[in-house]
């Protein structure tokens, strides 16, 4: 409980503040005019579903969820689904609004949506969790759909919950939609490489921007918070390129040894014990520690407000690739930039997950499946052309990335609004 309150306690912005303030500072630059500016401003539908699902022992819980899309002017809305006892609508509306960008900065052709329900799923039997998620699909079925919202995994939801998810649509429907989520397993029309998609797309602008900062990757000290999805993967790919990973984190600590963690033996006994915390001879380190702690890159893949005007001073990396989405607020940002502390913002760090799931809607709308190297260098590919762009933008400019690519991103979709034209 101590460390939850922690976590809690620590954010000191609320997230959709926090992403319109974004969204302002780069308006401004942009000198986007005033119309524009109320369209992107706010989310284009915000859905609440409160729906009841049979425990095993026989009671009614009652559940809220949210569905949320921000924009849909470049395409579907597109985004996770986060279950966690503190999500909130304002949260999700920051997510939604995140993914639009995100989508944009990448020029994917999918605009912003995000998912929650406000549950604990580790207090959840399989059982439970598929009634909720089966529930909660068919709540929001009425805005989802391959063409309209495509959901995908996000923090505590997994390939089996999109599965789920899939099939409630699925029976719906009368017929199999595969393209209505993505992230699914590659049995039912998953894609090769979306497990890896995350980590591998953040790998990818570190390599970019180490070699611009003449930092060489082999030997590089690196810290990683959170050691789900985005973090563990995150953590034996940068291994594998010859880094050494010194400290990671969870809900229930941090661990840190200078001389390296092995990656794959700190995830057995993440799933032996349930964290990382306890793993072999490593200092134990607390949760805001790990941010902390001497290193060249910080990943940080947890959760938002995690890096503020307070630990900013403190941090010892040169360079931050953002796994997670929004983890920074816009007063640590500024403290980084006059710092010299480079700052790879998450909707363009994070962005591989969403490019494959582009890649896997679009092989289940063809029924036609790529090899995993065709995956791999189509995502090399999207994510070099991004970061090149937002690299060359931020230089223009004399901005930081994050700056630079909230232009790049808002630039792309006031076009795409622009041109469509207001109806009716
Ligand atoms: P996950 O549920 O697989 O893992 C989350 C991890 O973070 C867990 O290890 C959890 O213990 C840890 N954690 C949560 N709060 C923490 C805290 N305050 N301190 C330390 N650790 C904490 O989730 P994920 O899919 O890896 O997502 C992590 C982040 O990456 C989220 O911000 C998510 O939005 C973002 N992201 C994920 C994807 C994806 O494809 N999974 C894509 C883009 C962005």
């Amino acid at each position: 409980m101590a460390v939850q309150s922690v976590v809690q306690t620590r954010g000191q912005r609320n997230p959709w503040e926090m992403a319109q303030a974004q969204f302002d500072a780069a308006a401004d630059r942009l000198k986007l005019n005033d119309d524009l500016r109320a369209i992107l401003r706010e989310p284009k539908r915000e859905l609440i579903v409160h729906f009841p699902v049979r425990m095993d022992n026989g009671a009614i819980r009652t559940f809220t969820g949210y569905r949320v899309q921000h924009n849909t002017n470049r395409g579907p809305a597109k985004g996770g689904i986060r279950y966690d006892a503190h999500v909130t609508l304002d949260e999700v509306k920051a997510l939604a609004m995140w993914m639009t960008w995100k989508c944009a900065v990448v020029n994917i052709p999918f605009g912003g949506g995000k998912g929650g329900v406000i549950c604990n799923p580790k207090e959840l039997s399989a059982a439970e969790l598929e009634r909720m998620t089966r529930r909660y699909a068919t709540e929001i079925a009425v805005i989802i759909g391959p063409h309209s919202d495509i959901p995908a995994p996000d923090v505590n939801t997994t390939p089996q919950v999109m599965a789920w998810i899939m099939d409630t649509y699925s029976m719906h429907q009368g017929y199999t939609v595969p393209g209505v989520v993505t992230g699914k397993p590659l049995a039912i029309g998953g894609s090769e490489g979306r497990m890896e998609a995350t980590a591998t797309g953040v790998l990818a602008t570190v390599e970019m921007a180490a070699a611009d900062m003449k930092l060489p990757l082999k030997g590089a000290r690196v810290a990683i918070q959170g050691f789900g999805n985005a973090g563990a993967i995150a953590a034996r790919l940068f291994h594998a390129k010859g880094c050494v990973i010194v400290a990671v984190s969870d809900t229930q600590g941090g661990i840190y040894d200078k001389n390296g963690l092995d990656p794959a033996r700190v995830l057995r006994h993440k799933q032996e014990h349930g964290t990382v915390v306890g793993y072999g001879n490593a200092e134990k380190v607390s949760i805001e520690g790990v941010l902390e702690v001497p290193c060249d890159i910080l990943i940080p893949a947890a959760t938002e407000n995690q890096l503020t005007s307070e630990n900013a001073p403190k941090i010892q990396a040169r360079l931050i690739a953002e796994a997670a989405n929004g983890p920074t607020t816009p007063e640590a940002d500024q403290i980084l930039f006059k710092r010299g502390v480079r700052v790879i913002p998450d909707i363009l760090a994070n962005a591989g997950g969403v490019t494959v799931s582009y890649f896997e809607w679009v092989q289940d709308l063809q029924n036609y499946f790529w090899a995993p190297s065709e995956v791999g260098t189509k995502l090399n590919q999207v994510m070099t052309q991004a970061y090149s762009e937002v690299a060359k933008l931020a230089h223009d400019k004399r901005c930081d990335m994050r700056t630079a690519a909230y232009m790049l991103a808002i630039g792309r979709v006031a076009e795409a609004t622009q041109l469509r034209g207001l109806y009716p």
